[in-house]
């Protein structure tokens, strides 16, 4: 499958979407012209979903930069909290900067479909976020018991309750797999927010770049379609929006 033609799967559902290789080939470029550092200064740290498939589709180039810090657990929410972005702060070279990818992903398999994706091995097509499926279920089945936070499941039950919180917009929406995983994007992209306003830094900038991360089959590869592109200035709080340059 050509480049074009993978896109235009993705596309279909997130129309801004860019390969992972590409968006990270574009934060390479953005750091050494606007902001005249090496990769070598930056300190990348991840809040993406611990699913295999991540790791797997993990973009070599990303090696440039060190880290990363897993700040996510179960569908990308930074479940290291305000410890982990305190740690990775305090690992950053002085004169560098902290670049933080985070969102929750999703499946798009060859054929089209939405929350599945084809792994490698495997004779069947299987969920993509496993997770946000699992939650989304429980919702429709009215499974899932409000404030339920338990030991043994503490992440699944999260995500339960963020989506639980939505529950009226969910069921509404054509796609509420799509839908589910937006309301998981913006829990936590207000988290990853917080946790950035309440973190002391060593170092220059952060860089935050949100998105819907979409997982596809082994040989399509993973996208990004972004939703905040941002750089901070650690000295002024000053906050850039360079979304429109990301995306050209
Ligand atoms: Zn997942």
């Amino acid at each position: 499958m050509k480049k074009r033609e993978k896109l235009a799967l993705i596309r279909a559902h997130y129309p801004n979407a860019i390969t992972t290789i590409d968006s990270i080939n574009r934060l390479i470029d953005f750091v050494e012209e606007r902001l005249d550092l090496e990769p070598s200064q930056i300190m990348l740290a991840d809040s993406i979903c611990s699913d295999d498939v991540n790791s797997i589709q993990y973009p070599v180039r990303a090696g440039e930069f060190l880290g990363p810090f897993k700040m996510g657990g179960l569908d990308g929410f930074p479940f290291t909290g305000l410890t982990g972005m305190g740690a990775f702060a305090s690992h950053v070279p002085d004169e560098g900067a902290v670049f933080v990818y985070y969102g929750p992903h999703i499946g798009i398999s060859k054929e089209g479909i939405v929350g599945e994706i084809h792994r490698y091995g495997q004779h069947k097509s299987s969920a993509c976020c496993g997770a946000a499926k699992g939650a989304l279920n429980k919702l429709m089945n009215d499974a899932i018991i409000p404030g339920n936070l338990n030991d043994m499941d503490y992440q699944m039950n999260t995500i339960e309750q963020i989506l639980f919180k939505e529950k009226a917009r969910i069921l509404a929406a054509i796609q509420p797999l799509k839908e589910a995983t937006e309301v998981i994007y913006e829990a936590i992209d207000e988290r990853i927010n917080v946790l950035v306003s309440q973190t002391k830094y060593t170092c220059k900038h952060v860089i935050l770049l949100g998105a819907i991360h979409i997982n596809s089959d082994t040989n399509i590869g993973s996208f990004t379609s972004a939703k905040r592109f941002e750089l901070i200035n650690l000295a002024t709080n000053e906050r850039q929006n360079l979304m429109e340059e990301f995306l050209k």
